[in-house]
C-alpha cells in the first residue's frame, strides 16, 4: 500500500511534511491517506478545476486526464499490483475520488464506473485469462471499460432483464438493448447483464464480459444531460452479438448476483463523487461570501448565511463519515449493504443541499456559468438516480433493517 502511495507523492514531488492542509476527518487517518489526498487534491486544482467547465460545455471526454489519473494509479485503486492495480484499499478508493470529483464531476464518474463497476466484479468472479484480459490492460485509464445492466423497460427493476444471451454450442449470443450506459463511447469492454433462462426471472440472469466495438454491437446516441456533462452516456444495442463461451462471469444464472454486490460497492464510489460536489459547492460558498460586501460587511458576517453554511458543513460532515465506515466495513470483510445504502442516501442528497445553498448564497452569481455554482447544482442530481435512486436505496436500507429486527 505504501508503495503504491510513495509512486503518486513521487510523481508530484511531494513529501510528508507539505501534506499539510486537509480536510477536517483526515486528520484522525494514517499519513498514507493523508498523503494520497493531497496528491488528488493538487492533481484536481492544476488539471480538473480549471477545465471542468470546458469538458461541460463541449460535452469534452476529458481523456487526458483520465491517462493522468491512471499513471497515478487511480483508475484502478483497489486492483492488487500483480494484476497492475494500485493495491489499496476502498477508504482509499472514496478519499481519491472525492478529490477527483471535487474538480471535476464527469472524470468521478469515469473514474468510478471503470474501479467499481468494471474491475470489481472481474476481480471477483473473473477467471484467470479473464483477469489477464480484462483486467491488467484496464488499470492506466486506457482503455476504459463499462457496466451495462439497466434498460429501457427495467432500470429499478434490475431483475426483470429482457436482453438474452442464447446458449449457441460454443458460444453465447446476445440481442436486446442496454440503456444509459456510463463510458458507453469511449469503453473498450464491457460487463453485460442478460438472461440465459427468462423463466427464472432473476435467477436466470448472467454476467458476460465482452471487448468493444464488436460485430453485433452498436452504439446509441449520445445522451443530452443535465449534468456530468463530460462523461458520455448511450445504449448499447446487440443484435445476434456472438461472444466466446468462456466470457461468461462466474456460472449461468448468477448474474443477479453479481450485479447487486456489484452496485453495493458502487455506492461507495458513488456517494464519494457526491461528496466531491457537496465539498466543491462549499468551497465555492464561502470563498464568495467572505469576498461579497452586502450592507457593508461581508455576508459572511451574516448570522442568516453562517446557518447556511453551519448546515452545509454539517451534512457534509456526517456524509462523509458514513461513507468512509460503509468502506471500513468493506475493507475489513464484514458487511456494508445496508451503510453503503446508507452513505449513497445521505451523501447525494447532501450534495443536492449543499449545491442548492451554494447557488443561493451566490445570489444572482449562482445562476450564471461564469461561476460553477451552478455546474455543481446540475452534476448532484444524478449522484440521486444513478447506481439505484434514492428511494431504491431506503428499500435497500428498511429492508436490511428488518432482517435485522429478525421481522
Ligand atoms: C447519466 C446516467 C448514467 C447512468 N449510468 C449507468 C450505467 O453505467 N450502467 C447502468 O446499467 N445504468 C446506468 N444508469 C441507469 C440508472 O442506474 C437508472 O436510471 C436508475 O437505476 C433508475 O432507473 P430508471 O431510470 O429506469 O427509473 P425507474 O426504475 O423507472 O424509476 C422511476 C421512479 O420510480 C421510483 N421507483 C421505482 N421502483 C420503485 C420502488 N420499488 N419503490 C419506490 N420507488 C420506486 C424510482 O425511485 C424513480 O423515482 C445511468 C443513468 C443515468 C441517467
Amino acid at each position: 500500500m505504501l508503495n503504491a502511495v510513495s509512486r503518486t507523492v513521487q510523481i508530484f514531488g511531494l513529501t510528508a511534511a507539505r501534506q499539510s492542509r486537509c480536510i477536517a476527518s483526515l486528520a484522525s487517518l494514517p499519513e498514507t491517506y493523508q498523503m494520497l489526498y493531497k496528491t488528488c487534491r493538487d492533481f484536481a486544482e492544476a488539471e480538473l478545476k480549471p477545465n471542468a467547465a470546458k469538458f461541460d460545455r463541449q460535452h469534452l471526454y476529458p481523456g487526458d486526464a483520465i491517462k493522468k489519473m491512471g499513471e497515478l494509479g487511480l483508475m484502478a485503486i483497489a486492483v492488487p499490483d500483480d494484476l497492475g492495480g494500485t493495491g489499496l484499499d476502498y477508504l482509499a478508493y472514496s478519499i481519491a475520488l472525492e478529490e477527483i470529483s471535487r474538480g471535476c464531476a464527469s472524470a468521478g464518474v469515469i473514474m468510478s464506473v471503470n474501479n467499481s463497476l468494471y474491475l470489481g466484479p472481474l476481480l471477483k468472479w473473473g477467471s484467470k485469462k479473464q483477469k489477464e484480459d480484462f483486467v491488467t490492460p484496464f488499470c492506466t485509464g486506457d482503455p476504459i471499460g463499462c457496466f451495462a445492466l439497466s434498460e429501457p423497460g427495467n432500470g429499478s427493476d434490475a431483475g426483470a432483464a429482457s436482453t438474452t444471451a442464447k446458449d449457441g454450442g460454443d458460444k453465447w449470443i446476445l440481442n436486446g438493448t442496454k440503456c444509459w450506459i456510463t463510458n458507453g463511447y469511449e469503453s473498450k469492454a464491457a460487463i453485460v447483464f442478460a438472461t440465459t433462462d427468462k423463466s427464472l426471472k432473476h435467477k436466470g440472469i448472467s454476467a458476460f464480459v465482452l471487448p468493444k466495438p464488436i460485430k453485433g454491437l452498436e452504439l446509441g446516441k449520445k445522451e443530452d444531460k443535465l449534468g456530468i456533462r463530460g462523461s458520455s452516456t448511450c445504449s448499447l444495442i446487440f443484435e445476434d452479438c456472438e461472444i466466446p463461451k468462456d466470457n461468461i462471469l462466474g456460472e449461468p444464472g448468477f448474474g443477479f448476483k453479481v450485479a447487486m454486490m456489484t452496485l453495493d460497492a458502487g455506492r461507495i464510489g458513488i456517494a464519494s463523487q457526491a461528496l466531491g460536489i457537496a465539498q466543491a459547492s462549499l468551497d465555492v460558498a464561502i470563498e464568495y461570501a467572505s469576498k461579497r460586501i452586502a450592507f457593508g460587511k461581508p455576508i459572511t458576517k451574516l448570522q442568516a448565511i453562517q446557518n447556511k453554511l453551519a448546515d452545509m458543513a454539517t451534512q457534509l460532515e456526517s456524509a462523509r463519515l458514513l461513507t468512509w465506515r460503509a468502506a471500513w466495513l468493506k475493507d475489513n470483510n464484514k458487511p456494508y449493504t445496508k451503510e453503503a445504502a446508507m452513505a449513497k442516501l445521505a451523501a447525494s442528497e447532501a450534495a443536492t443541499f449543499l449545491s442548492h445553498q451554494c447557488i443561493q448564497i451566490l445570489g444572482g452569481m449562482g445562476y450564471v456559468s461564469d461561476m460553477p455554482a451552478e455546474r455543481h447544482y446540475r452534476d448532484a442530481r444524478i449522484t440521486e438516480i444513478y447506481e439505484g435512486t434514492s428511494e431504491i436505496q431506503r428499500l435497500v436500507i428498511a429492508g436490511q433493517l428488518i432482517k435485522e429486527y429478525g421481522l
